[in-house]
């Protein structure tokens, strides 16, 4: 049994270093990794260097955390699983004694251990890597390792919804097609909403929004998204009721704001990075302004909508790289030319040419 990691040496550099197999502690498995997802945070990560900069600054920086794979070898009190099970995991493990936890509001814990930032920025771009049971989950039948990898972004669009209260009935518009509002738009549509308008300005993604079920598809290019969602024919003066910010951007919340209806909600799903004018005096009719932040409790129904086919993590898979060619896939996911036309990108790892037993 061979092991390796592909570290972040530099900003834009990968390394992939030879390591020792990990060995599982008492409640924890060996997983043998198969495919990881390439987030938006690691792609930022790559580029800039982490988010929080890490204390230490000798610190070894890993990235990737949705990952999928197989259970090489289990801890001598692991009950769930067996070698050989399909598994995918949760990676962030909360400390389970701060009031957050205590109250089931682990995805705010300020404690947790999360994969790929600090504390430990332990990465999942490795061959093997071990992690508690306690955060492990069966891969259902039906479901590939690949779908697997990807149930952790489909939970952050699963949490978003419910926290939004989309449900059959809703009216909803999702400002930004990139992979978490597709994930929002899936998740929205597993819950049994049918009225799902999306916008965008890259026509690829638009017209994957319309595949994946999105009931109409906005260019905010050709069209003032604001302009048309309140015009007589859309949704008028009442505005719309559920409106999510997925865009991670200053101009689609303020649209958000001039979109929503009176006693409607808006849902901050991307990442702001730099501080966002909201004009109060245009919401003051009791919206509320509600922000997201991973998931809590998600991934069964998660696994659930996926099994099922009620959440398609499949078609948004637009790039699939081995993994001696992670420098590659990185590189091309900030690459301006081709990362437009990137929805999700994957990386796939154990049995793929270079890959060392
Ligand atoms: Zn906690």
């Amino acid at each position: 049994m061979k092991n390796s990691k592909a570290i972040l040496v530099t900003p834009k550099h990968f390394e992939i270093q030879e390591a020792s197999v990990p060995e599982p502690k008492p409640k924890e498995i060996l997983l043998k990794v198969e495919y990881v997802g390439m987030c938006g945070s690691d792609i930022h990560g790559f580029e800039f260097g982490p988010f929080i900069p890490p204390k230490d600054p000798n610190q070894e920086i890993g990235l990737g955390h949705e990952v999928a794979g197989e259970v090489a070898k289990i801890g001598s009190e692991v009950t769930k699983f067996k070698v050989g099970d399909k598994v995918l995991i949760e990676p962030g493990v909360p400390d389970d004694i701060c009031g957050y936890c205590r109250t089931g509001r682990y995805n705010i814990c300020p404690g947790v251990d999360f994969m790929a930032t600090q504390p430990n920025y332990r990465g999942a771009l490795c061959q093997y890597m071990t992690h508690p049971e306690d955060w492990t989950y069966h891969v259902p039948e039906g479901m590939s390792t690949m779908e697997a990898a990807l149930v952790e972004p489909a939970a952050v669009g699963m949490h978003a919804a419910l926290l939004g209260g989309a449900q059959l009935g809703s009216h909803i518009v999702i400002l930004g097609c990139g992979t978490i509002g597709l994930m929002v738009l899936q998740a929205c549509l597993s819950l049994g909403v049918t009225d799902i308008s999306v916008v965008d300005v890259i026509p690829s993604k638009l017209e994957l929004a319309l595949k994946l079920g999105a009931k109409e598809a906005v260019n905010g290019k050709d069209v003032d998204a604001v302009e048309y969602f309140r015009s007589e024919d859309k949704f008028g003066d009442h505005g719309v009721d559920l409106v999510f910010e997925c865009g991670g951007s200053a101009f689609l919340a303020q649209q958000a704001v001039q979109l929503v209806a009176r006693g409607g909600k808006i849902m901050m799903v991307g990442t702001q990075s730099k501080p966002v004018p909201i004009d109060f005096l245009k919401i003051n009719r009791e919206v509320t302004i509600q922000t997201s932040f991973r998931y809590c409790n998600n991934f069964p129904q998660t696994i659930e909508a996926i099994a099922t086919g009620k959440f398609n993590v499949k078609d948004m898979v637009t790039n699939v790289y081995n993994y001696k060619d992670v420098q590659q896939a990185f590189t091309d996911a900030i690459d301006p030319e081709k990362k437009t036309d990137m929805v999700k990108g994957v990386i796939k790892v154990a049995g793929t040419p270079g890959y060392e037993e």
